[in-house]
C-alpha cells in the first residue's frame, strides 16, 4: 500500500460542502465594507522576518515561538537570492499592510486610506480546536493624517460588531479599553512593575519574564496562578493624560450614539506591541478556551517606527474559523446552488440533454447532468442529492416530440415544455417563488 499523506498538522480543507458558509461570511463582510468606504488590498502571504519583528514586537509570542520561516532551495535554484534574506509567512495582516502604504507613498495620494484585507495568516502555534497554523482572517485598516478622530475608532468597532452581525454570529461580547499615548503606556507599565513586584513568586516563569521585557503582556497570561494575581490588581485609569482620557471619553460617546454596547476591560491589554489608545476584543464564550473571535486597536507610531510618514492609524481582524464556529447554523447554505438538474433517460438523448444544459447556463441557471447514463431512479437519486429545485428530463417520448418535462423538485409538479420554447423554463426557475431562487438570490 502506498503511504496516504495527510495536510500539515494545524491545517485544514475546506471542502465543497463548508465552501458556501465561507462565501456567505465573506459577502456579508465584503457588502459592509462597500458601504461603509473601505476598499481590498491584497498584500504577499510572505514578507521579510523583520518586517514583523519591527511591528508586531520582538517580544511578543508571535515573533519569540509562531514564525514560520521560508527556507530556500539549495545552491542552483532560481530562487537564490533568497538564501540572503530571512522571510516568513504572514502572522498577522497590519505589518503588510502599513508596510504597503509606506512603500506606495499612500499618505501623498490620500488623507485616509481605508483598506480590508481577507486571506490566511500562518502562526505556529499548538493547534487545538479554534487554533490552527494556518487560519484565516477579515480585516480593515483605516490609515493616514486625517485618521486621528475618535469617531474614527467608533466607526472601526462598529463595523467589526456589523460584520459579526450580518455573518450571522449574534452571540458576542465586546470589550474596550485604552492605553493611552506612549508616555501613558510608559506610566502603566510602571505602574504595573510596582504592584506586581511582591507578587513576582506566585507569577509563572514566562511571565517573570514579561516583567522585565513587557510587562503589559502578565495581564494576558492564562495561567491560573498569574491570572489570580492579575484579578486582584487594583487598576483605574490614573495613567492617563488628560488629553487621552478625553480622547477616550469621545469614542465611548460615539460608540453609544451609534448604540453598540461594550464593556470596560482595564485589563485589556492585547499581545501585540503596536497599540496605543483604543483596544478591543470580540469574544464568544460559547467557544471554550479559543473564544476570542477578533480584536483590534489603534497604533498611532507603527508607520512612523516602519519608515513611513508621522500618520496615525486604527484596525481589526476577525477569524473565520472562529465566526463560523460562533454563527448560528440555519444561515449557512449546505447544498449546493444547482437550480436545473438535467437528466437523459438514455444515453441516445445525451446530446440533446447537453444542449440544453450550455443553454441553461448560458442565460444565467445553475445546472448540472449526471455523466453516467444511468437508469431514471438513480438519477433522480442524485438530482434529490444535488438540492435542484428542478429536474429537466429527457427521455423517448420527449426526445421524439422535441420537448423536455419539467418537475417541480418542491411539489412533485411537472409540465412538458417544447425545446423550440425553452425560454418558459427560464422563466420558470427565476420565479421568484420558485423552490431555488430565493435561496439563489442570497449567494
Ligand atoms: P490576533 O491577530 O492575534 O489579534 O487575532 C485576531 C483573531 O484572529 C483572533 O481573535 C482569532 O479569532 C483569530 N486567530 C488568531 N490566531 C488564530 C489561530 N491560530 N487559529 C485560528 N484563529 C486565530
Amino acid at each position: 500500500m502506498e503511504k496516504i499523506i495527510s495536510s500539515p498538522r494545524g491545517t485544514s480543507d475546506i471542502l465543497p460542502e463548508e465552501v458556501l458558509g465561507w462565501q456567505f461570511v465573506e459577502k456579508a463582510a465584503r457588502r459592509q465594507f462597500l458601504y461603509y468606504g473601505y476598499r481590498e488590498i491584497r498584500t504577499p502571504l510572505f514578507e521579510e522576518t523583520e518586517l514583523f519583528a519591527r511591528s508586531v514586537g520582538q517580544t511578543s509570542d508571535i515573533v519569540q515561538k509562531q514564525m514560520l520561516n521560508l527556507a530556500a532551495q539549495g545552491a542552483g535554484s532560481d530562487a537564490d537570492d533568497m538564501k540572503n534574506s530571512l522571510l516568513s509567512l504572514r502572522p498577522e495582516g497590519t505589518a503588510s499592510i502599513v508596510r504597503s502604504y509606506i512603500q506606495n507613498n499612500l499618505d501623498k495620494k490620500e488623507r485616509l486610506s481605508k483598506w480590508f484585507y481577507i486571506g490566511p495568516m500562518f502562526r505556529g502555534e499548538r493547534p487545538q480546536k479554534g487554533r490552527l497554523r494556518q487560519f484565516h482572517q477579515i480585516g480593515v485598516e483605516a490609515i493616514g493624517p486625517d485618521s486621528g478622530s475618535p469617531y474614527l475608532d467608533a466607526e472601526v468597532i462598529g463595523l467589526s460588531v456589523c460584520i459579526l452581525r450580518e455573518s450571522g454570529v449574534d452571540d458576542f461580547n465586546l470589550k474596550l479599553n485604552t492605553l493611552g499615548t506612549l508616555e501613558d503606556k510608559e506610566n502603566f507599565s510602571k505602574y504595573l512593575r510596582s504592584v506586581l513586584s511582591s507578587r513576582l513568586d506566585a507569577l509563572c516563569p514566562d511571565c517573570r519574564n514579561r516583567y522585565e521585557r513587557n510587562v503589559f503582556r502578565v495581564l494576558d497570561c492564562k495561567n491560573k496562578s498569574c491570572k489570580e494575581v492579575v484579578k486582584d490588581l487594583q487598576l483605574d485609569y490614573s495613567y492617563l493624560s488628560e488629553t487621552s482620557r478625553n480622547y477616550y471619553e469621545s469614542v465611548k460617546a460615539a460608540l453609544d450614539s451609534l448604540g453598540i454596547v461594550y464593556q470596560e476591560d482595564p485589563r485589556l491589554v492585547r499581545g501585540l506591541d503596536y497599540y496605543t489608545h483604543t483596544v478591543f476584543e470580540l469574544s464568544c464564550s460559547r467557544l471554550g478556551s479559543q473564544d476570542a473571535l477578533g480584536a483590534g486597536g489603534r497604533y498611532n507610531h507603527l508607520v512612523k517606527e516602519l519608515g513611513g510618514p508621522d500618520v496615525g492609524a486604527i484596525g481589526f481582524a476577525l477569524g473565520m474559523e472562529r465566526m463560523l464556529l460562533a454563527k448560528a447554523e440555519d444561515a449557512t447554505l449546505k447544498s449546493s446552488p444547482v437550480q436545473v438538474y438535467v437528466v437523459a433517460l438514455d444515453e441516445k438523448f445525451f446530446p440533446r440533454a447537453f444542449q440544453l444544459l450550455q443553454f441553461l447556463r448560458k442565460k444565467e441557471i445553475s445546472a448540472d447532468i449526471n455523466f453516467s447514463s444511468s437508469g431514471l431512479k438513480s438519477q433522480m437519486r442524485q438530482a434529490n442529492k444535488s438540492g435542484a429545485g428542478f429536474v429537466a428530463m429527457i427521455g423517448e417520448e420527449e426526445f421524439i416530440q422535441g420537448k423536455v418535462t419539467l418537475k417541480n423538485m418542491a411539489d412533485g409538479s411537472q409540465e412538458q415544455i417544447l425545446l423550440d420554447e425553452a425560454e418558459k423554463i427560464i422563466k420558470i426557475v427565476k420565479e421568484p417563488e420558485s423552490p431555488r431562487a430565493r435561496e439563489f438570490e442570497k449567494l
